[in-house]
């Protein structure tokens, strides 16, 4: 890792500028070879320095270099970027030159595996660079702003002290029972530390799955008979300037006829025109097909017809997700209703006209709720932030249940250590304080060049 790199960072295409960024020992030498204006090797650190890229012979372009060295730099290595204009052939010529004069070219997410490597980051916080660069909602990138900041690694860290001052007791006490100036802990302290630390990592672990399933874009259905408003809803919601259509299948009475991101949202239709018990094969596969669609969804919003009576194929509808917390439109509230609130012993239930566009807002702001959308924006909670992250905290508190159960059986003591001493390892592995070469080639391979 002595070497020093080069990539060019920014999207390569024409622009106002480009930036050639340059890590490693030899990154001030080499761009000074090449660089007509100060000598960089004597200019102070954190400047940017006015001047030309020469090949020698002639000048390539006008261009303003930061000088950044080490150890306050990204990579905590010295840190050259040259900010040209933003073409094509002046970018590709000036990184030719600095490979030419010595500087290795980069690999996907190099300075970032730098950072981390040399302390600068732990592994959170370099995948938290990576979810920064792909949000594509405020949501996300606020989320990834906070591991970026430090916050899970934070948890993560003030969570293995605790085990690290439990597993010291338990071995102090282990190995010198005799010294009675020990502060002894008793069986009673482990069992409660435990039980502590297992409600704080399951709290972690629950918020989490949330905050994934945001993350990846809530899987939305809005499903009902045709004819009681499902496009009209979904068009309420296109008509919002944020709304980005992804798939309009058109007027055909396909599965899922449109599909749009909202805020973090992803909306699908389906009609249940289709969904009714039936014993001929073929419709057999398409209602179990379109079953599987509302199994798989994060979030159902079943449309209701308010000015008519509850149909057969709405009570179907119904009972086959009334354990999945769906929201109930009672659409059409401009016509006589037939249908009330009160009726219906669901949690959410909203009363809307498309027409008008009255309740829109309230549909939108119990999905709000029902996913914490705005609490991410205002609270600094800790999230894991992918599915790597997600799975080791699972394993850790599977560790910890064991270091219960054994407790509870009476198992010795240096027996429950071995299982604590698994969940601070494990933990480890979140903020890459153990890591595996390969885990670090699989981290990095989806980074681009130059970050
Ligand atoms: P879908 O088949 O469930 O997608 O239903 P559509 O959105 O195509 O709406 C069916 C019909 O109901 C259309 O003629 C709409 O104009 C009408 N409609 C939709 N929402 C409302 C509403 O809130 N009030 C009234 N009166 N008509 C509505």
């Amino acid at each position: 890792m002595n070497d020093t790199i080069v990539a060019i960072s920014t999207k390569l295409g024409e622009g106002a500028i480009s930036i050639i960024r340059v890590s490693g020992p030899e990154s001030i030498n080499i761009v000074n070879k090449l660089f007509k204006g100060k000598d960089l090797t004597k200019v102070t650190s954190h400047t940017i320095n006015y001047g030309f890229i020469n090949d020698g012979i002639k000048d390539i372009d006008e261009v303003l270099v930061s000088i950044m060295r080490a150890p306050k730099t990204f990579t905590r290595e010295d840190i050259v970027e040259v900010n040209c204009h933003g073409g094509i052939a002046p970018t590709l010529k000036i990184l030719e030159l600095i490979n030419q004069a010595g500087a290795r070219l980069a690999e996907p997410g190099e300075f970032t595996k730098r950072a981390f490597l040399n302390g600068r980051i732990d592994l959170t916080q370099a995948e938290a660079v990576m979810d920064i660069i792909q949000s594509k909602t405020d949501a996300n990138r606020s989320l990834a702003l906070s591991s970026l900041e430090g916050n899970l690694k934070n948890y993560i860290t003030t969570f293995r002290d605790k085990l690290k001052y439990l597993l010291a007791n338990i071995e102090v006490n282990i190995d010198y029972p005799e010294y009675y100036d020990i502060e002894e802990i008793t069986l009673e302290d482990i069992k409660k530390t435990i039980t502590d630390l297992k409600v704080d990592l399951q709290d972690l672990i629950t918020r989490s799955v949330e905050r994934l399933i945001v993350k990846n874009g809530i899987k939305t259905i809005i499903i009902g008979r045709p004819n009681v408003g499902k496009s009209s809803i979904l068009n309420t919601f296109l008509k919002e300037d944020k709304a980005i259509v992804t798939n309009i299948e058109g007027t055909t009475r396909d599965l899922v006829e449109g599909e749009i991101i909202f805020d973090g949202i992803e909306l699908s239709l389906i009609d249940t025109a289709g969904i009714r018990e039936t014993d001929n094969i073929v419709e057999k596969i398409g209602v179990e097909k379109s079953l599987s669609l509302i199994d798989n969804a994060d979030l159902i919003i079943v449309v209701l017809n308010s000015s008519e009576e509850l149909t057969d194929n709405d009570k179907f509808i119904l009972d086959k997700v009334k354990d999945r917390n769906p929201i109930i439109v009672l659409n059409k509230n401009d016509l006589k209703a037939k249908l009330h609130k009160e009726d219906f012993t669901f949690d959410h239930i909203v009363s809307t006209n498309t027409n008008s566009f009255t309740g829109i807002d309230s549909l939108k702001q119990e999905i709000k709720k029902m996913f914490n959308l705005d609490e991410i924006k205002e609270q600094d909670y800790t999230y894991l932030a992918n599915n790597r992250q997600l799975l080791l905290a699972k394993q850790a508190k599977k560790n910890l249940e064991e270091a219960e159960k054994s407790l509870l059986a009476d198992t010795p003591v240096d027996i429950i250590e071995i299982d604590l001493r698994a969940v601070f390892d494990t933990l480890g592995e979140i903020t890459g304080e153990n890591y595996s070469d390969e885990l670090l080639d699989e981290l990095f391979k989806d980074f681009c060049v130059g970050k």
